[in-house]
Formats: structure tokens, C-alpha cells, sequence
């Protein structure tokens, strides 16, 4: 039923210089509405180019300007608060840190469901707790509109070139609407079920992604101090049991791989601190249904404390640094 709202407003006249004539493009009409984008970060400036590249008007915001500037001259409009996104767009994107600002950017005083109108489709692409998607869901429902969660794996360079994953939850029924957009921003976009289980996808497969990493890297430490060389065990795991996507791909030791925040002094990639918040969706979201999750809760641990001895905007694969560190202590 919201579907029908959308793209009704603007009836797009389109100029064809080739057959000389103005029609209609109903296509067009649907498809090529203003996209609201709130949350020009790391990853949320990359996919609102990508909006903007597939000839989608966006209009745009951040808390700070100097985020804007870049959007804004390549063609975006700026506007001054989420509600003023939620005025002039009837699809509406957000790209946030963490629960406390999706709940400020959609029900605070300034927010997008201060003026959202009927119809419209919110989807928040920021890893959060799912209760708290849930909660957005119902409030936006109370205004007509429609919210889905759409969490993110790939990081800034998947962004970059539009080959996020994207794992969405939300009505069935508006989920081919969300996916017209997240095709212009990712390469895989995957329906997960009702409100609240993109989230759930996303921080379960975190919860792995750490675990993982910590295992390699304890592992590779081990090996070097019992004298095996990294790149010959590296290749060993790879040709093992022991392989996982941290051996095989993401190396934590410097100088085994090319191209790895590893081997860059541990910049760029996924920070700590990001890990450290998804491990801590994890662990409310097991504490809540009361599902055991020893290993989570000690990567949780194990992230936390990287983030308060130095770590915390080096990528998450600093693990292997912060073992070596801890020897000998
Ligand atoms: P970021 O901190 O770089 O960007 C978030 C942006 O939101 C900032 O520009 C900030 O100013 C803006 N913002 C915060 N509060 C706001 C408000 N009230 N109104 C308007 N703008 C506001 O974060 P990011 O790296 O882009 O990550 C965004 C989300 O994506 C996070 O939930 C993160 O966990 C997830 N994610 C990140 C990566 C990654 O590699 N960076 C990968 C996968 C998923």
C-alpha cells in the first residue's frame, strides 16, 4: 500500500533531442525521485556518489558540514537536518555510527520522522542493534511510513565500488523497492526475513568475522615463535583444515600478504572499534535471548581492551600486533 505513494508526487517530462518530442517516462517517474542520504561518512559518501552516478537526485546531510562538501560538488543538495531530507524525498537512506544516532536522526527534534510523509521508505543501513530497528519500524508505521534494516558487509573500498552486500529485513512486499536502490550500491542484496533480522545477519556474521581473527592470529604467533616462517605456514593453513577468509584473505601478519591493512601499518580496513561495537550487539542481542556465546563474549572482551591500550582506529586484524605486545607480560 505505501509502495503506492512513492514517485506519485513528481510526474518527471523527459526531453527527447532524438525523436524531438516530450514524453512521459513513467520509469523514470517511479524510479528517479530525490533519494534523501543522511550520514555522509566513510561508507555513507561513497554509496550516495553511487546513488548519484545512476542518475538518482540526492539530497543529503551530516552533522558535519565539511562531510557534505564533497557530495555537494558533485551535485548533491545539502539541506540542514534530517527532517528537511524527510521534506523533499520519499525514499530515504541512512548510513549512521550506532543505535543512539538512528534513534536521534529518525524520533529526535530535528528528525526525519518529524515531516516524513505517507509512503515514504526508510532504510537504515548502519550496524545496530536490531531491537532498536524494530522500534524504528513501529514508529515510522505509526506515520505511514515504512522503515527496513539493510546493514552492510564490505567495507569502505566495497562502497567505493558498489559491491557491498547488502542483508535486509522489512516487509516482503517493499523489499523490490529497496532493492532498485541497493543494486546501485552493492553487488549482492540478500532478503533476510521481518524487521530487525538484516541486523541480526550482519552481527552474527561479525561475531565469526572476530572470532576468527583472533584464532589466526594466536595461531600465526604461535608458529613464528615455534620457528616456522608466516608466509610457509600461512600457506600450510591455506591447504588445511585451519583456513578460514583471516588466513586465506585478510592476513593479520605484516608482510605475509599484499594489499592488507596488515601490511600497512594496520590502516585503512575495519577498526577496532567498530568491531568492538558489533561484538557488543552481539553480545546484548545473546544476553536478550539468553544464547550462550562464550567465544563472542571473549572477542568482545578481547576488542574492548584493544581499544583502550592504543588500538582503537587501527583495523581490527591489529589483533596480531596487540598478542605480540602482551608477550612475555
Ligand atoms: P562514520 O563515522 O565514518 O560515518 C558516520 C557519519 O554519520 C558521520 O559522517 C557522522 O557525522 C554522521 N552522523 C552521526 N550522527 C549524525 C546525525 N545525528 N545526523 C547526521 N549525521 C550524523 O562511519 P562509517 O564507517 O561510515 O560506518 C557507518 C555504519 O556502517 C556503522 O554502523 C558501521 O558499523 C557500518 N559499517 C562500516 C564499515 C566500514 O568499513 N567502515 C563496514 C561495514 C559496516
Amino acid at each position: 500500500m505505501a509502495a503506492l505513494f512513492r514517485g506519485s508526487r513528481n510526474i518527471w517530462l523527459r526531453w527527447n533531442k532524438h525523436a524531438d518530442f516530450a514524453f512521459v517516462s513513467l520509469r523514470s517517474m517511479a524510479s528517479k525521485t530525490p533519494v534523501g542520504f543522511i550520514g555522509l561518512g566513510n561508507m555513507g559518501s561513497p554509496m550516495a556518489t553511487n546513488l548519484l552516478k545512476n542518475g538518482y537526485p540526492v539530497i543529503a546531510t551530516d552533522v558535519f558540514p565539511e562531510s557534505c562538501k564533497e557530495l555537494q560538488d558533485i551535485g548533491a543538495q545539502v539541506v540542514d537536518s534530517p527532517a528537511d531530507v524527510a521534506d523533499r524525498a520519499d525514499r530515504i537512506i541512512t548510513m549512521l555510527p550506532s543505535s543512539p544516532n538512528v534513534i536521534e536522526v529518525y524520533t529526535g527534534p530535528n528528525g526525519i520522522l518529524k515531516k516524513v510523509k505517507k509512503g515514504t521508505l526508510l532504510i537504515d543501513s548502519s550496524t545496530i542493534d536490531p531491537a532498536v530497528s524494530k522500534e524504528m519500524a513501529k514508529a515510522a508505521e505509526k506515520m505511514g511510513a515504512v522503515f527496513m534494516d539493510a546493514p552492510v558487509s564490505g567495507g569502505v573500498g566495497a562502497a567505493s565500488l558498489a559491491k557491498l552486500t547488502f542483508m535486509v529485513g522489512g516487509l516482503e512486499e517493499e523489499y523490490e523497492a529497496a532493492q532498485e536502490l541497493l543494486t546501485c550500491m552493492g553487488a549482492n542484496v540478500v532478503y533476510c526475513g521481518q524487521v530487525g533480522t538484516g541486523q541480526a545477519a550482519k552481527i552474527c556474521n561479525n561475531m565469526l568475522l572476530a572470532i576468527g581473527m583472533i584464532g589466526t592470529a594466536e595461531t600465526m604467533n604461535l608458529g613464528i615463535r615455534l620457528g616456522l616462517d608466516p608466509k610457509l605456514l600461512t600457506k600450510i593453513l591455506n591447504m588445511s583444515s585451519g583456513r578460514c577468509w583471516s588466513s586465506d584473505k585478510y592476513n593479520p601478519v605484516p608482510g605475509v600478504m599484499e594489499g592488507v591493512p596488515s601490511s600497512n601499518n594496520y590502516q585503512g580496513g575495519f577498526g577496532t572499534t567498530l568491531m568492538a561495537k558489533d561484538l557488543g550487539l552481539a553480545q546484548n542481542t545473546a544476553t536478550n535471548t539468553k544464547t550462550p556465546i562464550p567465544l563472542g563474549s571473549l572477542a568482545h572482551q578481547i576488542y574492548r581492551v584493544m581499544c583502550s591500550r592504543g588500538y582503537a582506529n587501527k583495523d581490527f586484524s591489529s589483533i596480531f600486533q596487540f598478542l605480540r605486545e602482551e608477550e612475555g607480560q
